[in-house]
């Protein structure tokens, strides 16, 4: 059995069969786990009762406005690289209830009556605990603390899992947020033929192994997962120069190159929809007939929404798909850093693959440089 003094820091091997083990041991320490699952040809988030559920040797083919499921190594369950869907849905939901107001004599305000979330986030990637890092820096600042994300936040436990099969859209390393996960995480696994090499990351991880029959990781399983990395980071299909953002950014708000992207863009926000970091969002009441009750909800927002910008008395700081477009990238890989220091992009790729029309954040920034250089 487990050795309870491997510390966390400790690497051990764990048979795919015992995962099952670490999955019901999170539920009864009162975790719902939440995986990756095939759903309509894609890969979405939802929970899992065990590992059977995950999308096993299945691999996705990614590519600007492209998705789709092909055949992988079929003893595999973590080779598809995910969907549209990322874990900020269970962070920042889509939509919430921040309280209801209702007239009974004088007007109460009522709290939402949510049960505390105590989730198990079972592989997530390094580009994604990157993105989980970034959005605490907006949720959770020095001065103010998002109520909704705290709570989820605080009750996580995160199984992470390191990329080996990264797509064509993927450039987390050229921002230096993978393939390989550093931090954040209670256990990071690495999947190899019949087992997976496990990384404990805290005390919480070691508590969730005990149950499990694992032995300690030998040299030649850690060099395995290594040279699988190795060969990862150098696969990926694009990068991004990061050495002169974001002034190239903030110092050419003016370059033609805006007008050319806005021809292309559709303003549809799905870049903003899909993307880990992204986090606009509006308030909306609804109000019931007699006036006597309102409920306030939070829901997903986009800089690309026209009526994002609008103003009381009619003005939009925004009109034009241009501005729009400019704004998005140039707070995502400009402003933001001045702002909460750190990139709004980790590299994921998630905009490139479900941008309709294809717009390649890469490409557009190396367009803007080949006009500012020429
Ligand atoms: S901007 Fe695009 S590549 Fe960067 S984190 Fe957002 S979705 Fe991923
Ligand atoms: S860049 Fe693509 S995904 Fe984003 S708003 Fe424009 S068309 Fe839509």
């Amino acid at each position: 059995m487990f050795d309870t003094s491997l510390a966390p820091g400790s690497s051990i091997s764990l048979p795919k069969s015992e995962f099952d083990v670490l999955l019901s041991t999170l539920r009864e320490q009162g975790y719902q786990n939440i995986g990756p699952r095939l759903k309509d040809d894609g890969i979405v988030y939802e929970p899992i009762s065990t590992l059977a559920d995950l999308p096993r040797g299945v691999r996705s083919e990614q590519g600007p406005a492209r998705f789709r499921l092909v055949p992988g190594n079929s003893r595999d369950y973590f080779d598809a690289i995910p969907g549209a869907q990322s874990w900020k849905q269970y962070l920042f939901p889509p939509r919430i209830r921040l309280f209801t107001a209702r007239k009974e004599g004088r007007w109460q305000v009522i709290p939402p009556d949510e049960p505390a979330l105590r989730l198990a986030l079972i592989g997530v990637r390094a580009c994604e605990l990157a993105a989980i890092e970034i959005q605490d820096r907006v949720f959770l600042r020095s001065d103010y603390q998002d109520p909704v994300y705290r709570q989820r936040r605080e009750g996580l436990f995160i199984v992470a899992v390191n990329c080996l099969y990264p797509a064509s859209t993927c450039f987390c390393a050229s921002l230096g947020n993978g393939p390989q996960v550093r931090k954040g995480f209670d256990l990071c696994l690495t999947e190899l033929d019949d087992l997976f090499l496990v990384e404990v990351g805290s005390e919480l991880g070691r508590s969730a192994l005990a149950r499990c029959a694992s032995q300690p990781a030998s040299a030649f399983v850690q060099q395995a997962a290594r040279d699988g990395l190795h060969r990862a980071a150098s696969e990926m299909g694009r990068a991004l120069q990061t050495g002169d953002l974001p002034g190239l950014l903030t110092g050419n708000l003016e370059a033609k190159h805006w007008e050319a992207v806005a021809k292309r863009c559709l303003s549809c926000a799905n870049c903003t929809q899909v993307c880990p970091t992204c986090f606009c969002w509006d308030a909306t009441d609804r109000t019931n007939l007699a006036a006597t009750e309102t409920v306030r909800e939070r829901a997903w927002d986009s800089c690309f929404n026209p009526y994002y910008s609008y103003q009381a008395g009619g003005g939009n700081t925004r009109p034009s798909i241009r501005s729009r477009y400019r704004q998005w990238l140039s707070h995502k890989l400009g402003t933001w850093k001045e702002q909460f220091g750190a990139f709004g992009c980790v590299g994921c790729g998630r905009c490139i693959t479900w941008c309709p029309a294809g717009i390649d954040l890469t490409e557009e920034i190396a367009a803007l440089r080949k006009e500012v250089e020429s």
